[in-house]
């Protein structure tokens, strides 16, 4: 039997194509997606506006789940920790986070982190998502579902995504835009492009490929170092692409697309939280009319870096108000329930325990 397609990985106009060779009208389409994303249906079963023929149909074709909950933390912060698993029984977190300044406006209320690939291949030293290597990259309906049964589970209206969690979003290119098309569309689930924050550790030729793109999507650079000799002792990924092609790509996307950009800088104490950083990121950023968020480092096990007193954080932002960047100091959220990602996975595979939450 040929495999299912995963439904949530389907545009419109694919769905529309599916149902013409079945002899069925374009509206059927529109009432499939209402079911999958307005009603949030769990089976074809449920259809109950259409025939029961198409209904088989459709069940015989497509898969509604592409991942399955395991498990939620709550922190006492609220920020909620989601642990799905996978029909490989492949493991990924998603992180629902309650206005969360630094990422988003204060006004904002909800704000859905999601993984992108099993593992990563990047290895930046701060995070344990990259210990052990990538195992593959998530489909676009893994990529949707998070956010589709975050939605579900909580009952809350997602406003805000972060493509943040495991993985690095730009080595999941294809898979990675069909997904944002299907978060973005208004038959989808409807969130505004100008609300899709995408996160690289700064992969040159793709901030270039998606500054041509036709959504309007925000951009975060994790920099992490202002120099490249700081940059390299904390993310690999600086021999590849140093600084310099790296703010070069970032010049194109933020000239192509008109649109401010952030950069995320993890304080790690004695490592880059110098005045010195604070003055070269400030120099940077000015130029570039970046915003900054300024995260003081989230402790893992295993790695043995520091997060810095609160008040050198503070000196650190302050140098960069001096150069007249816009920042923000992080309040870390979710730190009690191992919201720095990749923590949550590897705790799970340790203890190997299974506690279905759906
Ligand atoms: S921070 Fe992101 S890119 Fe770096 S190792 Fe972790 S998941 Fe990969």
């Amino acid at each position: 039997m040929a495999e299912k397609t995963d439904i949530k990985s389907v545009l419109r106009e694919e769905l529309v194509g599916q149902l013409d060779k079945w002899r069925e009208p374009a509206y059927r389409a529109d009432q499939v997606l209402r079911w999958v994303y307005e009603k949030q249906a769990g089976s074809f079963e449920e259809m109950s506006n259409l025939p029961a023929n198409l209904r088989q149909k459709l069940a015989e074709t497509f898969e509604l789940n592409a991942v399955h909950a395991l498990k939620t933390r709550h922190a006492t912060d609220t920020t909620e920790k989601f642990l799905f698993q996978l029909r490989d029984h492949s493991l990924v977190e998603t992180v629902l986070i309650p206005a969360t300044p630094g990422l988003t406006s204060s006004s904002d209320r909800h704000t859905v982190c999601v993984s992108t690939q099993v593992g990563c291949a990047f290895a930046c030293k701060f995070c344990a998502s990259g210990l052990e290597g990538v195992k593959r990259n998530l489909s676009a309906a893994e990529i949707v579902d998070q956010v589709w049964h975050v939605r579900k589970l909580t009952g809350e209206k997602v406003n805000n995504i972060v493509v943040m969690g495991m993985g690095e979003p730009l080595a999941n290119y294809d898979n990675l835009m069909r997904a944002l098309k299907v978060l973005n569309a208004p038959w989808g689930l409807g969130i505004g492009a100008r609300k899709i924050t995408v996160s690289t550790v700064g992969l040159v030729p793709r901030i270039k490929q998606l500054a041509e793109e036709p959504m309007q999507l925000r951009l975060a650079v994790s920099l992490h170092g202002a120099t490249d000799e700081v940059r390299e002792r904390i993310m690999p990924v600086n021999k590849k692409y140093p600084l310099k092609e790296l703010l070069a790509a970032c010049d194109f996307y933020v000239n192509t697309k008109r649109r401010m950009m952030t950069f995320e800088y993890i304080l790690i104490a004695d490592v880059n939280d110098s005045l010195e950083q604070a003055q070269k990121l400030g120099g940077i950023a000015k130029r570039l009319r970046a915003k900054v968020n300024l995260i003081p480092y989230n402790p893992v096990e295993g790695l043995l870096w520091r997060r810095p007193e609160r008040d050198r954080c503070k000196m650190f932002q302050h140098v960069l108000m001096q150069h007249g960047v816009a920042s923000t100091l992080r309040t870390e959220k979710g730190t009690d329930i191992n919201a720095a990602c990749g923590q949550l996975r590897l705790q799970h595979e340790k203890a190997n325990e299974q506690t279905p939450v759906s």
